[in-house]
């Protein structure tokens, strides 16, 4: 997702307190007890869009601290606007490309990781830019705790089938597999819609999602 560009978007987003500032992010290894205040989980959506997943589930589970990654400020001040309208203590954004994911998250210090709807990035010389791809696990494996676990939906069979074909080459092994996460009643327990799964599963396509865990 990249709207057209928000005049003002990137001035807003330096200013935010929502946000943490981009020149100190690289800080952030080992810090993020203090910049939330408490020792409480941390559940990060990396291309969170404009925030409604990471915004409603702060808002759920308190006892939570999110943290809502999105490359572009054009995208990123839609959910800035929404905590403006509805602030939320446990909710923090970085406007950063994930790629630099381990230079601002300590080892093990992230329990959950979220990928919602990512780009397919169709071509096959761009495969190492898409989020479920083997070099962003091996990112992921560095933050995340060990048992921790990632949960993928995705709309996109072609994507999907290339991130199941993924797991096993760097490490990681299934917990729940479905191509048809709607019609899952168990799996449905507590799911949170995102913005592009509410547009396509109101067009009928079926949602797939994987939970993958760290081997320990
Ligand atoms: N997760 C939201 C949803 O399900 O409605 C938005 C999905 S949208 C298709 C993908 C988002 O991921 C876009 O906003 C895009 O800018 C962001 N994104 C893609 N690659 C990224 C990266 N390397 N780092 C950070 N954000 C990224």
């Amino acid at each position: 997702m990249r709207l057209r560009n928000i005049t003002g978007s990137r001035e807003v987003i330096a200013e935010s307190p929502y946000v943490v500032r981009e020149e100190l992010s690289f800080q952030c290894p080992g810090t993020w007890k203090e910049i939330f205040g408490n020792g409480n989980p941390i559940h990060i959506e990396i291309g969170m869009g404009k925030g409604k997943f990471i915004h409603t589930m702060a808002k759920e589970h308190p006892d939570i601290n999110y943290v809502g990654i999105e490359k572009y400020s054009s995208v990123l001040i839609r959910a800035v606007h929404k905590m403006e309208a509805e602030e939320l203590p446990n909710l923090k954004f970085l406007r950063m490309d994930a790629e630099d994911i381990a230079r601002v998250f300590g080892t093990g210090e992230v329990d959950r990781i979220y990928l919602n709807f990512s780009d397919p990035w169709p071509k096959d010389r761009h495969a190492r830019r898409r989020l479920p791809s083997r070099e962003f696990l091996s990112r992921y494996d560095v933050i995340l705790k060990p048992g921790g676990r990632l949960e993928f939906k995705t709309d996109n069979r072609e994507l999907f089938d290339f991130a199941l074909e993924e797991l096993a080459p760097a490490g990681w092994e299934t917990d729940e597999v479905t191509y048809d996460l709607h019609s899952d009643e168990r799996l449905m327990e507590g799911n949170v819609m995102t913005e592009y799964e509410e547009k396509f599963s109101s067009q009928g396509n079926p949602i797939c999602k994987y939970i993958i865990r760290r081997r320990a």
